[in-house]
């Protein structure tokens, strides 16, 4: 039996090196606040996907605190008639991007965060099994802040470089009818571009066939 070579992994960008996870997940950086919504991702699954959401609580409301205690499920359903709504539902992302660009880092991403409900990329179902989700707080009717964009676009050639990810998709592409987020103002192009992704990688496509697809495990 042959071995196919490793694929080099791409090189990290000096300013995304402070964003590297370490081995169990956690990215150093990261201001952790541990979320006990997630579990482990099914034996021998690669993280190749990574999902960018938006996320205000209340709606259209910044920096309460509230995700955090959403994802910490300590919501209080009091607080505000939306809440009394969701309080009970168990999620989760790995990561928040707050509107000043802090990175909240709530599960670890060798683990499997509930952040992307019933999805499909391309054929697969339940995207929680093999993606990263990044939430960036904000809505879909506001533009987000350039310290975001500068966080985001830091965070992922990290991941990109840590991980086998094909591909990045936002919650619309692989939930698309139930879900809108990031929305029409995440600026793509400007994100591939501060980012320096690979040309092919954006806009969200089918990922082509990988040498690498079937050397699943670590
Ligand atoms: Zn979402």
């Amino acid at each position: 039996m042959t071995t196919p070579a490793t694929p080099a992994l791409p090189a990290v960008p000096e300013r995304s090196r402070r964003y590297l996870p370490d081995a169990d997940g956690w990215v150093p950086a990261a201001r952790r606040v541990p979320s006990p919504n997630f579990d482990e991702r099914p034996p021998g699954t690669p993280v190749d996907l990574v999902v960018l959401h938006n996320i205000s609580l209340p709606p259209g409301q910044f920096g309460s605190g509230d995700i955090e205690a959403f994802f910490q499920n300590r919501l209080d359903p009091d607080k505000h008639p939306f809440f009394a709504t969701i309080h009970q539902v168990e999620v989760s992302a790995h990561f928040l991007v707050t509107r000043q660009g802090e990175l909240v880092q709530f599960v670890p991403c060798t683990q499997r965060a509930w952040h992307a409900g019933q999805s499909d990329f391309f054929g697969r179902p339940r995207c929680n099994d093999f993606s990263i989700g990044i939430e960036i707080e904000g809505c879909d009717d506001l533009p987000f802040t350039p310290a975001q964009y500068d966080t985001v676009a830091a965070l992922v050639p990290a991941l990109l470089a840590a991980y086998p990810v094909r591909a990045i998709a936002g919650h619309s592409d692989i939930a698309p009818g139930r879900k809108t987020d990031p929305g029409p103002h995440f600026d793509w192009a400007r994100f591939a571009t501060e980012a320096s992704l690979a040309p092919g990688m954006l806009p969200y496509r089918c990922p082509p066939a990988d040498a690498s697809a079937d050397a699943s495990g670590d």
